[in-house]
């Protein structure tokens, strides 16, 4: 269609994929109506995640069609974050807009991105106002994260945000640069500072298909997110350790006073011990797992294995 591979373009848009069969078409189809308005050479990467419907052979047709849309296949499913690094990784326009392939980020809101962007600001975020039919759980689980991550984390992370943003070439290089692997990217994005903004918007029910982020998957990025940008957590460990001491002195005290005060006292005996032993026990375990999340991601980090392993790549000339 209108542009060469051979051009370099100065919008990107990156769409994660994984078994999106039913969205892609209609994705395709509204947001090459917003890239065909670009003042620019626009690129769409398109990011494989290991999917096992169609989306490939789908992403490959797209590809042939339009010489605007590339893709990347990963050998297997690496997880939405991991999808987006790479696309961030391959990208080569300008400006940079990550967004979901379910159309719960509406295209439409590009060329407001694209007017902050031009006011000077390197990252544009998208804030949601609204969720629309989304379950009370998943909301109330969303709702209480972003607050409490925002209570904990080193750096500002804005709340109710998500990946649909805009980010400037000189974000995204830095981005790239950052080796770690745990990578919560809308975390790195905030550690990065510069001028940042937002808009908002209501956020749109998925147009077809199933969440692919399962609650496992959404539970483990919350936990991923909390200990790569806080270390309350391992405080927390030493608090509740020296509270649980005190505890223990005032009990120790008690069982004394019992044992030589009062020996007929009701409360002496099998059912203190046995309290105790579990309440110091379960104590003890909490605190050994919340060394046990930073320890595992110290040995990830060490192992330095690539971040995905590539099967497929079409329409990059590198
Ligand atoms: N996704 C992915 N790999 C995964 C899970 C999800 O690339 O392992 C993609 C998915 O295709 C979609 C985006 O990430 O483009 C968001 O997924 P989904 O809409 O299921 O999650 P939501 O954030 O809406 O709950
Ligand atoms: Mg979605």
């Amino acid at each position: 269609m209108s542009s060469l591979a051979a051009n370099v373009p100065k919008y990107s848009l990156i769409i994660p994929i994984y078994n999106e069969q039913e969205t892609i078409s209609e994705m395709y189809r509204r947001v090459s109506a917003v890239m065909d308005r670009l003042d620019g050479e626009t690129e769409l990467v398109l990011i494989n995640d290991g999917s096992r419907d169609k989306s490939l052979s789908m992403l490959r047709e797209l590809h042939q069609r339009d010489k605007r849309v590339c893709y990347l296949s990963f050998a297997r499913n690496f997880g939405h974050q991991i999808a987006v690094t790479a696309g961030l990784n391959f990208v080569r326009g300008q400006v940079i807009i990550i967004l979901d392939a379910d159309l719960q980020d509406p295209p439409e809101l590009i060329p407001d991105m694209l007017e902050k962007w031009r006011q000077g600001y390197q990252v544009v975020y998208a804030q949601r106002t609204k969720r629309r039919k989304e379950s009370w759980f998943k909301r109330f689980m969303a709702f209480s994260f972003y607050r409490l991550l925002k209570s904990l984390a080193d750096v500002d992370i804005p709340t109710d945000t998500g990946d649909f943003c805009l980010m400037d070439r000189s974000v995204v290089d830095l981005l790239n640069q950052m080796p770690e692997r745990n990578r919560y990217i809308r975390g790195l994005r905030s550690w990065v500072g510069f001028q940042q903004t937002a808009i908002h918007f209501e956020r749109d029910p998925r147009f077809a298909g199933e969440v692919k982020y399962t609650f496992r998957k959404s539970l483990s990025l919350a936990i991923n997110s909390l200990v790569s940008f806080s270390r309350v957590p391992l405080r927390i460990a030493s608090y509740v350790g020296l509270i649980s001491a005190a505890f223990s002195i005032v009990m120790a005290c008690l069982v004394l006073y019992w044992r030589l005060v009062e020996p007929n006292s009701p409360v002496t005996g099998f059912a203190t011990i046995a309290i105790a032993v579990f309440f110091i026990g379960s104590v003890q375990l909490i605190c050994i797992g919340i060394l046990g999340e930073y320890i595992g991601r110290i040995y990830e980090e060490v192992k330095g294995r690539p971040l995905y392993t590539l099967a497929e790549v079409g329409g990059f000339d590198r």
